[in-house]
């Protein structure tokens, strides 16, 4: 398999090469030229699979360039119940009759982005052995993705991770989850203002070739394909738990961000898994929402973006989507380019009035959003009826799904993050607190690590010097 630029301007590479990169050299995303398509028979014999086997079967169509035995030995390193608390990595939970509650929460960090993540920092250490190189991974988070990351990359030989979060502002829990961690290759730094400046750092130092080239700094955020591809796999699974024919077909609800989590649905049912519906859940910040019920793509402006309950949906754009658009254009580079100037010029697109909205129709996305006082009451709901207690992301999703719940089609919502991250919202529904996992009780009293910095780019890459590997 080979990978290409969904702007036409790279030459065709593989898995390997574009593992550690970001964005293409060309300013697109990656992706596989063709899907890899399912042989019949194929998805029958994967109901008996343990979770590392699945994953080995769907990731080795992706990953055509790695040894087979190394794919295998890191994958099964990766998805151990050591880490993900049940031999089950993602377990299947009934919320209600023919509602199901896909577990993707369970890793390190509580919050779904460790099922790729313990996964990249085994292949970006493996990737690194083979070619003696290192890497400095930069990064800003307002949550997640940054303790994600630090979990997985932590004790990785030939990686350290710089990562910027604004001071003071993340979750106490957030905060302790990261600077507690003791690993000498994990920097914390906290800048003194908010999340857009930490980004616009990381943008500066990024954006400086020669200091990026000199310090090997590379990324791990949302739009690197290695992560989509694990993704892929817990489809599979929530599909291969909930039904019982090989014909008989799912729906997904996905609480959506930088749509990098449905993307992942998306490609798995272009694979041939029988996926009904794509449910793509927004918050207030309903940039993907607005697109799937309109056709009209119209990006946020910073001060545009709400802060709301469910903090790690808050988007002013989708970094996934572009790879969404390659395909609903029928794959034409050309046209991808144009619609993205349009974004930067005009600061939308508008595909209604195109041919190409039956494409989008025809995909298999519905949409929906929620408020606050929506997830609250789904908080509620939930609790009433199963006594289980999901995170505000999660019922978001489980909202929307709802609304598209059709009789006799399993309906799969994605749990992306336990409640415990979320204390002050469950409160605030229930009344009570969440019940943290074992391991979890004393985290804020831990020692914590972390340097303290204004937002200046010279003052933070000179930290990086001073640390790099
Ligand atoms: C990152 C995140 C999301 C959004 O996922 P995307 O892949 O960005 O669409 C939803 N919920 C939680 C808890 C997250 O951390």
């Amino acid at each position: 398999m080979h990978y290409v630029s969904t702007r036409g301007g790279m030459a065709p590479a593989t898995f390997s090469d574009i593992l550690l990169g970001g964005l293409a050299p060309d300013g697109g995303l990656t992706i596989p030229d063709a899907y890899p398509v399912l042989a019949s028979g194929e998805l029958a014999s994967w109901r008996s699979l343990s979770y590392p086997d699945l994953a080995f079967a769907i990731l080795r169509k992706f990953a055509t360039d790695i040894a087979a035995a190394d794919l295998r030995a890191l994958i099964q390193k990766t998805y151990t119940a050591e880490i993900f608390g049940s031999e089950e990595i993602t377990p299947v939970t009934p919320l209600s009759d023919g509602v199901w509650l896909l577990g993707l929460s369970n890793g390190p960090t509580l919050a779904f982005k460790d099922i790729a993540l313990q996964l990249l920092g085994h292949l970006f250490e493996q990737a690194l052995l083979k070619t003696g190189g290192h890497l400095n991974i930069l990064g800003a988070t307002s949550g997640d993705t940054g303790s994600s990351a630090e979990y997985a990359m932590r004790g990785k030989r030939g990686i350290r991770v710089f990562m910027l979060s604004p001071h003071q502002k993340m979750s106490r829990f957030q905060t302790a989850q990261m600077f507690s961690l003791p690993d000498p290759n994990i920097f914390n730094i906290a800048v003194r203002g908010v999340f857009d400046d930490c980004q616009d750092v990381v943008k500066a130092v990024s954006n400086d070739a020669a200091f990026k080239a000199r310090y090997s700094i590379g990324t791990v955020n949302s739009i690197n394909w290695a992560r989509v591809a694990a993704q892929v796999v817990y489809y599979f699974k929530g599909w291969l738990a909930t039904t019982e024919r090989d014909d008989q077909t799912a729906s997904f609800a996905v609480p959506s961000g930088n749509f990098g989590n449905i993307c992942a649905g998306y490609i798995a049912k272009r694979m041939g898994l029988p996926i009904r519906r794509l449910i793509l859940a927004t918050n207030e910040n309903n940039v993907l929402d607005e697109f799937f019920r309109t056709g009209v793509y119209r990006v946020r402006t910073p001060d545009q973006v709400a802060h709301t309950s469910s903090p790690s949906m808050d988007i002013s754009k989708a970094s996934n989507f572009e790879r969404f658009i390659f395909d609903v254009v029928d794959r034409d580079p050309a046209l991808v380019r144009h619609l993205w100037r349009q974004l930067d010029t005009q600061g939308f697109f508008d595909l209604s009035i195109t041919p190409y909205f039956q494409a989008v129709r025809e995909s298999g996305f519905v949409s929906g959003s929620s408020t606050h006082r929506n997830r609250l009451d789904t908080i509620r709901r939930v609790y009433q009826e199963s006594g289980l207690i999901i995170d505000t992301h999660t019922a978001d999703g489980v909202k929307v799904g709802l609304e598209y719940r059709e009789h006799g089609v399993p309906l799969i919502c994605a749990e992306t993050a336990l409640p415990a991250k979320f204390e002050e919202s469950i409160i605030e529904a229930l009344g009570r607190s969440p019940e943290r996992p074992k391991g979890y009780e004393n985290l804020e009293i831990l020692p914590q690590r972390f340097e303290v910095m204004d937002a200046d780019v010279n003052d933070i890459k000179d930290y990086i010097a001073q640390n790099a590997g």
